[in-house]
């Protein structure tokens, strides 16, 4: 059985519901000991409090900077209570147990998410509470560690339910979320360090997160899954609200995030229809219903239960289009009155707004567990510099602005990605194979059948544009898709055949243009 908690030291920035925890622990006959800003606070409520300069006798000194560095404090917090050299301790320099510790840090985070300068964020690196929260939570065998005042009710519980103490694994449990809580304090500081000291790779980086769900399942049923979020205010799937519908799943994340990242390239009205992180559909449009239309008729079969982004507020006249298959998710920066209404009749549909679209030029790191490792790249954020006419014939503009369109829906599909497309749109997408070729045929095959669903007498591929996400290792790639009836081409070039590829190309009198940028995927 634990002793009742007789000492407590409560030091937050945050203040809310502190006056409401001090009163409840002063009631319970615990002296509060308190520093200057959450003291005064405590005693202009009228709880009884005694001010950590007046039990270490030394005040606060260098603007805060060391309030509770003194062993009376950290001897109080890590004596261990059953262990005689640690009382005889004690008993000598005259330390007197403290059982409760309450901080929750200076604001660090939150000042350098509001753009502060250099020093501000300096001034913002707490040092006493972290040092304190580090020591408390080691010594959890005797001592209770409260690091947000989400907790608070949990420990009024816990003391009311036994006498005035905690249990050890109470204490346990709150061990741990302290130390999560300043081991994701310093990543957060040292990873501005890094950014500060302009290095890309520091020697060890550090990342962190904040819980915000857990989900039934992870991409299969027996995988358990959780969404971390760790704060970037980047606009998103963490960062959205969701208006209606069943909760997100991981599948439905991760698809969802693929989408909005694909729509968010474009600065004309965009659409794409995602399923399984890969697009079935993705157009741009005068109209956002124009965009949501071209871009489910590339593959109607596909669509059905897929993901839906937009870069414009949703509109009824699209909700309205949108609703007639089932769909997953729709995310879109905003929804007006109209478009709620007819998605309120949907109640399963998830529905997201983000309030805006993210910058995709922003960098910024993408990371993926290995076995034993993190594997951590910059964001694909580069632009193209230049695009290289390398045949004979050039492109119309047209056809360069369907290019530039393909190769950018290019860039979000898994690789081997091969798009063709026309008029601001997909028409036929190959993804994820093995072989570039196999991704020319799939995605002329897709072609064909989009145009066949939709009554018309010849493939969609023919007069159309091709992307290819890497170069052409060969002809035969680049030749099934001019068999296909691309009559223009994008790729990175680069390859040691280039000049075969090229010749090809001449040779089947179509134009062809290289990036100097690949875009794998995988
Ligand atoms: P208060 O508003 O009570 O004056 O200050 C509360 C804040 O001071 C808490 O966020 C706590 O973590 C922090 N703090 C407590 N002791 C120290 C210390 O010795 N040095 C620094 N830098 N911060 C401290």
């Amino acid at each position: 059985m634990s002793e009742p908690i007789r000492r407590v030291l409560l030091s937050v920035s945050d203040k809310t519901g502190i006056v409401e925890f001090a009163r409840f622990l002063a009631d319970q006959g615990a002296q509060v000991l308190s520093t200057g800003g959450t003291a005064k606070m405590l005693s202009d409520a009228g709880v009884p409090v005694t001010e950590v300069s007046e039990h270490t006798g030394f005040p606060e000194i260098m603007d805060g900077r060391v309030k509770t560095l003194q062993p009376s404090i950290h001897g109080g917090l890590l004596a261990v209570r059953d262990n005689a050299e640690h009382i005889k301790a004690m008993e000598e320099h005259n330390i007197q147990p403290i059982d409760l510790l309450c901080v929750n840090l200076y604001p660090f985070e939150a000042t350098l998410a509001g753009g502060a300068e250099y020093d501000d964020c300096v001034e913002n690196i707490d040092i006493g509470g972290p040092a304190m929260i580090r020591a408390a939570a080691k010594n959890h065998g005797d001592v209770t560690v409260v690091v947000e005042p989400e907790d608070y009710q949990l420990v009024m519980d816990e003391m009311k339910a036994h006498s005035g103490s905690t249990t050890l694994k109470t204490r346990k449990f709150l061990a741990q979320r302290a130390y999560a809580r300043t081991a994701a304090y310093d990543a957060a500081i040292s990873t501005w360090l890094a950014d500060e000291t302009d290095q890309i790779w520091p020697k060890r980086l550090t990342f962190a997160g904040e819980i915000k769900q857990t989900m039934r399942y992870g991409e299969n049923p027996h995988q358990a899954a959780a969404f971390y979020v760790n704060g970037d205010p980047r606009p998103g799937v963490a960062s959205a609200t969701q208006l209606q519908g069943k909760e997100l799943s991981y599948n439905n994340l991760n698809d969802t995030d693929a989408a909005f990242e694909l729509v968010a390239e474009f600065s004309d009205t965009a659409c794409a229809i995602i399923k399984h992180a890969n697009p079935c559909g993705v157009a741009v449009g005068k109209t956002l219903l124009e965009a949501y239309n071209n871009a489910y008729i590339c593959d109607t079969e596909s669509a059905f239960g897929g993901i839906v982004a937009l870069n414009r507020t949703l509109d009824g006249a699209t909700a309205e289009e949108i609703v007639k298959i089932f769909t997953e998710v729709i995310i879109a920066p905003d929804i007006d009155e109209d478009a709620l209404k007819i998605l309120a009749g949907k109640k399963n549909l998830r529905v997201l707004t983000t309030g805006a679209m993210p910058d995709p030029t922003l960098g910024g790191r993408t990371v993926k567990m290995l076995a034993g490792g993190l594997l951590v790249q910059g964001r694909d954020n580069a632009l193209i510099e230049e695009l290289k006419v390398v045949t004979d014939k050039a492109p119309t503009d047209a056809q360069m602005a369907d290019m530039k369109f393909a190769y950018t829906v290019g860039k979000h599909i898994k690789s081997n990605a091969i798009v063709y497309c026309k008029d601001g749109r997909t028409v036929g997408i190959g993804a994820g194979q093995m072989s570039r070729v196999n991704s020319c045929r799939i995605a002329a095959f897709r072609a064909e059948q989009a145009a066949k669903a939709q009554g018309a007498d010849q493939s969609w591929a023919i007069g159309s544009v091709v992307a290819s996400d890497a170069f052409f290792p060969f002809a035969d790639g680049l030749l099934e898709a001019v068999e296909a009836g691309a009559v223009a081409a994008i790729q990175p070039g680069g390859s040691m055949r280039d000049n075969e590829v090229i010749e090809a190309a001449n040779k089947a009198g179509i134009s062809m243009v290289f990036t100097g940028m690949r875009h794998f995927r995988h």
